[in-house]
């Protein structure tokens, strides 16, 4: 029987109703000759108590430790997934990332999918099970622990299977109707997209729109899985939500397809370091072996031998870098006069497929933000987008002035 993988949330699996939702929806896909594949996230608000207790208990805690915590919540939504399932009399069973098993590398809380093996679900299926209900965001690390995905991974978990099983689609359920030019909740005149090129949905998700995560929309890239992002809580037909697809298959696009935003960046700047020769790779040599994400990096024009360095990293990752660069200092790898953090910055980007062939996009963009008076402190640009660290203050009003500047809310 043809497979198809449908994915809910955590806001479309809150309650025991909204399950009972989900799992009709489920149903109606078995009637209609489906095998399906259900990948559940923990019911909403779930993950980030988990991670609250594990900082809580741990400042800089060890990760295995974490995924053994944060894991558990999926645990839960798939076995009520499953009864609820069973009470419809559809036939169904919960699946934990290491019953699959779904094989992970051993990066803990950012670990990333090896292999599916299809064998142990697929013999189910062909004794009469219609549902396989897997726990999303997790798996198991060559060593034999739990991993999980990073946030947002049940997205992956959910793409994946479908590239292993060659689904006929991934459906992901969630509560908004579809991909929009800018997050709905921040913009009212945020479009939806009736399809969008997998390279914007890609940057716009790395680049904060938590719609879907990266690494689901890099892996339905490569094994070419129909991707569909839609509603768990309106009708849909077969036309509904977004189709993340090839670029080809878009008649027509605006240059700038959106704008995303991360609201948990921290600026951090190093004072007076010597600008020497490998001076960069003794600051953000360290910084990796201590899991800390860099993304902007500017290094200032250089005064007597000594220069001022700033980088951004997500705000949670202040104290890690903290730690580092002052070991750094310590054990006299680097020598610098001061690490200086500001967490009051947000990045906002747009992005566009059609920026690689129209110029402009860059003094359209800066022009906007300074008739609003809006302070760039970084600016990072590449082939198909343009990010700008601001004050986290101007962050709303950024995102919809770059969104009328843009005339997003029209199709063009
Ligand atoms: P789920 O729990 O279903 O995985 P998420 O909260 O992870 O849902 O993702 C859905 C949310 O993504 C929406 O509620 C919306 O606020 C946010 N979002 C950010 N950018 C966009 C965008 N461009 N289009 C649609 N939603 C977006
Ligand atoms: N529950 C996890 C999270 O909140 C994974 C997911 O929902 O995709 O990040
Ligand atoms: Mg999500």
């Amino acid at each position: 029987m043809p497979i198809l993988v449908m994915k809910f949330g955590g806001t479309s699996v809150a309650t025991l109703d909204r399950i009972r939702r989900a799992a009709k929806r489920v149903g109606r896909e078995v009637a209609n000759g489906y095998d399906v594949i259900v990948i559940v996230s923990a019911m909403s608000g779930k993950t980030n108590e988990l991670v609250g207790w594990v900082e809580e208990t741990s400042h800089l805690f060890d990760a295995r430790e974490y995924d053994a915590v944060v894991s558990s919540g999926e645990q839960v939504t798939a076995g009520l997934m499953a009864l609820t399932l069973q009470e419809m009399d559809v036939p169904a069973r919960s699946w934990q990332g290491w019953q699959v098993p779904l094989l992970t590398t051993s990066a803990h809380s950012a670990a990333r999918i090896v292999d599916i093996p299809t064998e142990n679900i697929a013999a189910k299926f062909g004794e009469g099970m219609r549902v396989a209900v897997v726990a999303g965001f997790q798996g198991i690390s060559p060593e034999g622990r739990i991993t999980t995905l990073g946030r947002g991974g049940s997205d992956t978990t959910a793409v994946a299977f479908a590239a292993a099983f060659g689904a006929e689609r991934c459906d992901i359920y969630t509560d908004v109707d579809g991909v929009y030019t800018t997050d709905p909740r921040v913009s009212t005149k945020a479009r939806k997209l009736d399809r969008i090129a997998f390279e914007e949905m890609l940057e716009l998700a790395s680049l904060g729109a938590k719609v879907l995560q990266t690494r689901s929309v890099e892996l339905a890239m490569r094994y070419k899985v129909r991707l569909r992002v839609l509603s768990s809580f309106e009708d849909n037909d077969e036309h509904a939500g977004t189709l993340v697809c090839d670029e080809e298959d878009i008649v027509e696009s605006n240059v700038v397809a959106g704008v995303a935003f991360s609201r948990d960046e921290a600026k951090m700047t190093l004072i007076s370091v010597a600008d020497r020769p490998g001076i960069a790779a003794a600051i953000f040599g360290p910084l990796s072996e201590a899991g800390v994400n860099v993304d902007m990096i500017v290094q200032n024009i250089s005064e007597e031998g000594r220069t001022d360095m700033t980088f951004s990293c997500p705000t949670d990752q202040v104290k890690r870098a903290q730690v580092a660069m002052t070991a750094a200092k310590d054990s006299g790898e680097i020598n610098y006069h001061e690490l200086v953090a500001d967490t009051d910055v947000a990045k906002v980007s747009v992005v566009g497929i059609g920026m690689r062939s129209h110029a402009g996009v860059a003094a359209k963009m800066f022009e906007a933000l300074s008739r609003e008076g809006i302070n760039i402190k970084v600016i990072t640009t590449s082939e198909i987008k343009i990010s700008v660290l601001i004050d986290r203050k101007y962050l709303e009003l950024a995102v919809q002035t770059l969104h009328d500047a843009f005339e997003l809310e029209r199709a063009s």
